[in-house]
Parts: C-alpha cells; structure tokens; sequence
C-alpha cells in the first residue's frame, strides 16, 4: 500500500511537471496581427500569441525568414488564412499537423460573410446587399481577404478558437468560458458606439489606398468611391488615376486615405490645390499592443481615422 502511493505520487508528480514545462513553452502563433487580437482574448491569462507578419510589413509581400520557419514548427496552435489567403507561408505549413491548426477561410460560420469582389452587388454599401456562395475552398481572386474588420466576422473569429482551445486545453474551460463571454460583450457594445460615431459621415466620399476596409465599410455603411490599388505593391494605372482625378474634379470626395506600411506620393499630387483631406488608416493595427481588449481599440481606431479625416473641413 505504501509502494503504491508512493509510486502514484511520483507519478502525480511527473505529470505535473510535464504539464508545466508544457504551458511555460506553449503559445499560439497567428499569422497577421488582427487575428492575433482577437486571439489574445481568447487566450487571455491562458497561453501568450505570437504573430508571423512583424509591424511595418504587409502580408501582400512578406517573405518567411528562418527564425519565422521556427516558430511555426515549434507553436502548439498556428492560426492563419490558409494558402490563398497567404501563400507566403503555405509551404512551410504543409508538415503541420491539422490538429494544431486553426485555417479561418474553411471555417463555414466565416465563409457566411465573405464579400466577392467586383461584385455590383456591393458598390453600394448602404443597402447592406452582398451576397455570396462561398464554396469549400476560398479563393482571393473571387473574396475579399482582409476580413478581419468586420465585427461580425471577429466574432466568429473568437468563437472557432474558443472551440479549439477548448479541444487543446479542457481543463481551462471555465477560464475561456469567461473570455470568449468577455470578449463578445465588450465587441457588442464597442460595435454600438462605431454604429453612432460613423453615422454622421455615412455619406461622405472618399477613395482608400487599398481595398483593406470592405468588411469595415458593408458593416458601417461607409461610402467609399474606390481605392487606388488591389495589391499595394502595385502602383494604380495611370488611366485609374485619371478617373480617380476626374471624381475629385467633381466634388465628390472629402477624403483619400494613405496607410502607414506604404509612403504613396502619387496621392500628395492628386490632392495639391484641392480641398480634399488627406489621412490614414492602418488595416493591420500596427501601432497597437496585443491585449485582451486590442481587437476593440483597432476597431475604435478605424473609427477614429475615418472621423478624423471625413469630419474636418480642409
Ligand atoms: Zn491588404
């Protein structure tokens, strides 16, 4: 009897500390920083995440550098948009085992929200009238990727890691109970504050550097007239830009937005002895510090860039 306590407490003991070297070495690794918000709530007082794309660098041309093959291969959760989405590291992702993988664009409650592009059906954002059959596999020259700014698409973001941590960890239930919970109350009324902020400048034209904030602007009912880029490496066409010149001829436009990852010359041009504003919005948040309430402090500072830039008179 006394052997065998002693041996189950040595093995109580080993299990214990398994477990604790585990969770001191384990985190999530998230490729863009958005979805890493996101996640930081979710996996708040539970496990740290880490993100792929390093601040200042765009998803649209990141290549993976050694130490980025690392993390990949070490994490014990990747969370990322599948080879579509980001191909960049698709290849690297290929000898990770599925259980250990979070790819959002096959997620069907995501799918629901995925807005076509070049789609009539959603130039005009107010009706609010983008339809779409989202197969099994997503495709970014039919969708929009940058999907991460709709509310709506975070909370199903928060709800599909949630699950997954869950199968990972059952024994921190209660503790992601309380924050996904969190999380979808705090996003629920940020969400309802944005709705009153934007309401004003609902009807305001402007042109965006690249088409980041469809999901932002369908959700807000924001009207934007354009952007000047699909692929933000590729600079507009000169017979885009002559349209583009032609709207701001015609009065329609209150603001051009430039981003903060790319320095875009060609609007300082565009914009000389007219009255339209210039300002920024980031669609990655890269300012922003990963915490349990970062998602919301992106969300408001959409908010705010759009305000700042659609409110003032020049
Ligand atoms: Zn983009």
């Amino acid at each position: 009897m006394i052997y065998k306590n002693f041996f189950s407490n040595i093995l109580i003991h080993l299990i214990l500390s398994y477990l604790i070297v585990f969770y001191a070495h384990a985190n999530i690794l998230v490729s863009i920083k958005p979805i890493g918000f996101i996640a930081s709530a979710i996996a708040d007082g539970i496990m740290p995440v880490d993100i792929l794309v390093p601040n200042g660098a765009s998803e649209h041309s990141y290549i993976l550098r050694p130490s980025d093959e690392k993390k990949l291969q070490d994490t014990d959760l990747l969370i990322w948009n599948g080879p579509d989405a980001e191909p960049f590291m698709a290849k690297s992702v290929f000898n990770i085992s599925s259980n250990k993988t979070i790819v959002l664009t096959d997620i069907k409650e995501i799918q629901k929200f995925f807005i076509p592009i070049n789609s009539n059906n959603c130039k005009d954002n107010s009706k609010h009238v983008c339809k779409n059959n989202v197969d099994s596999s997503f495709n970014s020259k039919t969708y929009n990727i940058h999907f991460w700014t709709s509310p709506d698409v975070a909370r199903n973001i928060a709800i599909t890691i949630h699950k997954k941590l869950l199968q990972l960890m059952p024994q921190k239930k209660d503790k992601l109970n309380e924050n996904l919970k969190q999380f979808e109350l705090s996003l629920n009324n940020t969400d309802k504050k944005i709705m009153i902020e934007l309401a004003p400048i609902r009807n305001k034209g402007y042109f965006v550097f690249h088409d980041a904030y469809v999901y932002f602007e369908k959700h807000y009912g924001l009207s934007s007239m354009g952007y000047f880029t699909k692929n933000p490496e590729i600079q507009p066409g000169l017979k885009h830009l002559y349209e583009i010149k032609k709207t701001i001829k015609e009065n329609k436009v209150v603001c051009i937005f430039s981003e903060p990852q790319f320095k875009v010359s060609v609007i300082d041009s565009l914009i000389k002895g007219t009255k339209v504003n210039q300002g920024v919005l980031d669609p990655l948040g890269s300012n922003i510090k990963l915490s349990k309430d970062s998602y919301l402090t992106f969300l408001l500072q959409l908010s705010n860039q759009y305000q700042s830039c659609l409110k003032n008179k020049k």
